[in-house]
């Protein structure tokens, strides 16, 4: 099968010396290391990727292999009241370091409204900064998540708040694929990532016939939206193994738009030179 020639991954997980993640690797036909991604991606012709943080927030600068930028991820614990205020200046401080392109929240997993005030600060760098905010959509990993706090509908009223900001909604908003379309052709402020889909290996022509109803529907969404412009290509590695996944969704863009949804949007998205 063609397969893109050159590929930006807008959405990674990267913890090395992790056991956790050790193992999701393992399971998807990896290795939880600096040596293998760098292996993978020049074999893929994947050029860059953007960890979705997972780090603790601190004002010392993230740092990652030269191939990874990240997105500064807010958690939980950053918006309690004890460590709110140090949060804010930990992500201002990673905001001004060049290898961060971005703000993630972890809607859902985070029980909390994504207009609450708590949040504005975070909005307030990412605009001053000029960053998008990203922002975890759909079903989650955890049964202990909340899924009304990571809808769709969520992120279109913080689009039409801040309609001078880019937003990034990760996984397309799945299964909720209609509502997420809808958020994304109202919203010019918002893309998707195509991120997280399938996990682990997968047998894709086996897959392909047990779910063709769903791999119809996420066909239907994203051309109903009518603009490749506004999806990202992403993996949520070391969740999924990247070949297969590289086929899952070049299956799902016309072949035209793939130099666009793998490589180009990104690049715009996240500032990636
Ligand atoms: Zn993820």
């Amino acid at each position: 099968m063609e397969r893109p020639d050159r590929i930006i991954d807008a959405h990674l997980h990267f913890q090395p010396k992790n056991a956790h993640f050790d193992a999701i690797a393992l399971t998807a036909g990896h290795e939880n290391t600096s040596a293998h991604i760098a292996a993978i991606y020049a074999q893929l012709g994947i050029e860059c990727g953007v960890v979705m943080g997972n780090r603790e927030l601190t004002t010392e600068p993230h740092k990652y292999p030269h191939t990874l930028r990240y997105c500064v991820g807010v958690h939980q614990r950053a918006l309690e009241s004890a460590t709110h205020q140090a949060s804010i200046e930990a992500v201002e401080a990673q905001l001004r370091n060049s290898q961060c392109v971005g703000v993630k929240l972890y809607a859902g997993y985070c029980a909390i409204p994504l207009l609450d005030p708590l949040y504005i600060p975070y909005y307030e760098l990412a605009r001053r900064y000029r960053k998008p905010v990203a922002v975890h959509m759909g079903v989650t990993a955890s049964p202990r998540a909340l899924l009304k706090y990571c809808h769709p509908l969520q992120l279109d009223a913080v689009a039409v708040n801040y309609p001078d900001m880019q937003f990034v909604m990760c996984h397309f908003g799945n299964p909720w694929l209609t509502d997420a379309a809808a958020v994304l052709e109202k919203n010019e402020n918002v893309c998707a990532d195509l991120s997280g889909l399938l996990a682990g290996r997968v047998d894709l022509a086996e897959y392909r016939s047990r779910l063709r109803g769903y791999i119809g529907q996420l066909r239907t969404w994203i051309a109903y939206v009518e603009n490749y412009e506004s999806f990202l290509f992403g993996t949520d590695w070391p969740l999924v193994n990247l070949d297969e996944y590289i086929d899952f969704i070049s299956d799902l863009i016309p072949e035209k738009h793939w130099d666009a949804v793998f490589y180009l949007n990104a690049a715009r998205v996240y500032g990636i030179k």
